[in-house]
């Protein structure tokens, strides 16, 4: 039988069975029980923040995030050009205009002189993102946007666990968002939550996120999560740290295995670590090749994301056809030579041993 290698893995523990039957005997399943309070609890816990609100998805965490910060209505919002859609679409939501920044070479992190040059009167906030789980060099940023009195939203989606200079990633922002959709690494389904340090951003948030109480005076969304989603979030926070040391330990036996001349890991700041949502690495070759490489991968059922989900800078999407003619030559180059491999916890050590056969194979188009 030809091997397949499933990109998603999805957790599941019998004694979750016991636990939802638990919630369900209580007969409250809205957004506002006492298992979504003890949810937000722990993530407070577990994130080293003040507030956490829990809400229906990672896309509403980041509306909320723009419409307390007032990144609204013909706001701008800086964003790097490496963002995946979903990052963008709430701020399409939201009716403020993105604004696309090139990257620092071989990073997902702002180039700083372009986050300057693109600053104006309009710009309410900035969007930085782990994409994969990587950890970025957050405090250039941090200390340009300071300096402008930006807000920054960390989506860190994808970013569960992630360390970026020793402190998590999601507890440096004004706001952080996360998503807890089955890809995630905290997986409910659908769901997400968002966290603060800060009580007034805390306060509106909630506020936006639940009609706006319904006070006749506010404005707001339902956003609401589901508490059979906050009960299973509750019990499985305390599986990631394990979920990332299994990660871990796979994508570096991966790497050791393949890393060469032509092929190595997406860098890491220091004292910083992924929590290998995938494996990134970086392959030292003409885009071509590089193109060649993946498709061998991808025939050999070896999926990337990269091909799975079309990635480019965001702007040669049909959707963000207005800004087809900008140039960020960091953020080209970077998508290029790039590609995804999975190393979560259903990865078999056959499975590596696949991998790493067919890699010495391909490795060959690159030379
Ligand atoms: C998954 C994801 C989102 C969207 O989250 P949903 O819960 O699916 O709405 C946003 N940004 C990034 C980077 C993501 O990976």
């Amino acid at each position: 039988m030809v091997r397949q290698i499933n990109d998603k893995f999805l957790f599941f523990d019998e004694m979750e069975i016991n636990l939802l039957k638990k919630v369900l005997t209580t007969k409250k399943l809205s957004g506002t029980s006492e298992w979504v309070e003890l949810y937000e609890k722990k993530l407070c816990d577990y994130f080293g923040v003040k507030f956490a609100i829990a809400l229906s998805s990672g896309s509403a965490a980041l509306h909320t995030a723009l419409y307390v910060v007032g990144a609204t209505d013909g706001a701008e919002v800086l964003v790097p050009a490496t963002a995946p859609i979903p990052t963008v679409i709430p701020i399409l939501i939201a009716r403020a205009r993105p604004v696309f920044v090139d990257v620092l070479p071989e990073t997902f992190a702002f180039e700083c002189n372009d986050l300057k040059r693109k600053i104006t009167s309009k710009t309410k906030a900035a969007i930085i993102i782990p994409m994969w789980g990587y950890p970025l060099p957050y405090k250039d940023t941090l200390e340009v946007l300071e300096e402008w009195g930006i807000p920054l939203i960390e989506d860190t989606a994808q970013a569960h666990g992630t360390i970026i200079d020793e402190k998590k990633a999601g507890a440096w922002g004004l706001i952080s968002c996360f998503s807890t959709h089955d890809r995630k690494l905290l997986a409910t389904g659908e769901g997400g939550f968002a966290l603060t340090n800060n009580k007034e951003i805390y306060d509106k948030a909630k506020l936006f996120s639940q009609f706006g109480y319904m006070d006749g005076i506010h404005f707001g969304y339902n956003y609401k999560p589901q508490t059979l989603q906050c009960a299973l979030g509750l019990y499985r926070l305390d599986h990631i740290d394990k979920q990332i040391r299994i990660r871990t330990d796979k994508a570096t036996s991966l790497l050791e295995s393949i890393r060469n001349d032509y092929i190595c890991e997406l860098a890491i700041p220091p004292q910083s670590s992924p929590n290998y949502y995938s494996l990134v690495i970086r392959l030292k070759a003409s885009s071509e090749k590089v193109r060649k490489f993946i498709s061998f991968l991808a025939n050999s059922n070896i999926p990337s994301d990269i091909f799975k989900y079309g990635y480019r800078p965001i702007y040669k999407h049909p959707l963000f056809r207005e800004f087809y003619n900008l140039e960020c030559h960091n953020a080209e180059n970077l998508v290029k030579t790039i590609t995804t491999l999975p190393v979560h916890p259903d990865i078999s050590n056959d499975d590596i041993e696949y991998i790493v056969n067919i890699i010495k194979k391909a490795e060959k188009i690159l030379f």
